[in-house]
């Protein structure tokens, strides 16, 4: 059996209307820098009001620094450190989704480090360095289902001045407290349900046709996959239903489990040189619009068959019927058909100002910002693809 490691920092409260345990548990700071996005939705549904009640009822003064847009900088990064410093705050309480919980991790960082956040992130032209000071800890309030990012340690940033767009992470960035109280999740419009619990869903099939998968990573990944089909049609036709809420979830918890006991493969490096030279395009869409040929471009590959015709078993399709010739493909198909189940099979690259002409552009990107996901001794990918391929399946993805 293959060797793996599994380490996580993270108290998990998970379940509906769990959030009032905010206001009794033991918090681990005195003053916290409350942070959350630049929008309204944590504001509009009372979510904020609610964190900001239950500090006062613990008599925990707090900073508030709204200012995390969907793709976070490293400026507002740095700005929020500064804030945290100025402020004197010892402990952050991020709310939201993905982009405020992974600018907690690298602002948690920064209070206790010189410099800015690109001298730490490692890859394209950020610096790298060791991280000597740890960071202050974190409580995360996920108040959506996709990234994952509340239970792992991983943290995406973009340099708004070289459009390069890096995930990065170090073990003190495991939020100490993470609360999963899946009714925070019902006012997510049908559209970004379907986004991010997509996003899931590759965070869990891209994980388990890793090289770095292993037999705890599968039993996560195949768990989440199931469910992902099962649930997020549902949770995208009725926002309210709470059982798919909850089960959408936990999915998307266990696609956190699966990136740091797996890792992603290179179609999250693609997306994210999408999504840096267009800092616009959300992170789900962007993985929807390239995924039906990514995942197809491999699936004639060695090393991926077995495993995609698990996924589709995990989806339902009664794979052991098939010719072995149709059961990787079936994978592939299923696929479809749970973006059509979710109402977003139709994304057109163009509506998104994308074209196939920045195919090489964008493969170059990908393979310099992310490099150990394509090459190397521990390359994530199974199958060691070509700039030339990489290319080819951007140009047929964005040629739609
Ligand atoms: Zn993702």
């Amino acid at each position: 059996m293959k060797a793996f490691n599994f380490y996580l920092d993270s108290r998990v409260i998970f379940g509906e209307g769990r959030l009032a345990e905010l206001g009794e548990m033991k918090l681990p700071g005195t003053k916290a820098l409350l942070v959350t996005t630049n929008g309204n939705s944590v504001k509009k549904y009372g979510y904020l009001d609610k964190v900001t009640a239950l500090l006062a009822k613990q008599n925990v003064p707090y900073v508030l620094y709204d200012k995390i847009i969907p793709n976070p900088t490293v400026k507002i990064v740095d700005a929020g450190a500064a804030l945290a410093k100025a402020e004197g705050c010892d402990f952050i309480v991020a709310l939201g989704g993905g982009s405020p919980i992974d600018a907690s991790k690298m602002i948690a960082v920064m209070v206790k480090n010189p410099g800015t956040i690109w001298d730490y992130i490692g890859g394209g032209t950020a610096k790298g360095q060791p991280v000597t000071n740890g960071a202050i800890p974190i409580v995360a309030i996920n108040t959506t289902a996709g990234t994952g990012s509340e239970i792992d340690p991983w943290a995406v940033t973009t340099n708004e001045e070289t459009n390069e767009k890096i995930g990065w992470g170090i073990e003190d960035c495991f939020p100490k407290i993470v609360i999963e109280d899946p009714e925070l999740t019902v006012s997510v419009p049908p559209t970004f349900t379907a986004y991010q619990g997509l996003d899931t869903f590759f965070h869990l099939s891209e994980c388990y046709i890793s090289s770095l998968d292993n037999e705890l990573d599968e039993m996560f990944a195949l768990k989440g996959v199931e469910l992902i089909n099962e649930y997020l049609p549902k949770a995208v036709a009725d926002g309210n239903d709470i059982e798919a809420r909850s089960k959408v979830m936990f999915a998307n918890m266990l696609g956190g489990y699966t990136q740091f006991i797996s890792g992603c493969v290179s179609q999250h490096a693609m997306e994210h040189a999408m999504s840096g030279a267009h800092q616009d395009l959300t992170h789900g869409v962007g993985l929807l619009l390239i995924c039906d040929e990514y995942f197809e471009f491999f699936a004639d590959k060695p090393g991926y068959a077995e495993k995609y015709a698990k996924m589709a078993k995990a989806m339902g399709v009664d794979v052991d019927s098939l010719p072995e010739d149709k059961k990787a493909m079936a994978f592939v198909d299923a696929l479809k058909a749970l973006k059509k189940a979710c109402n977003v099979a139709d994304l057109k690259p163009a509506d998104y100002g994308m074209s196939a002409d920045e195919a090489d552009d964008l493969a170059k990107l990908a393979r310099s910002i992310m490099p150990d996901m394509f090459m190397g001794p521990d390359a994530h990918d199974v199958y060691v693809t070509s700039e030339e391929e990489v290319a080819s399946i951007f140009r047929k993805a964005l040629s739609k």
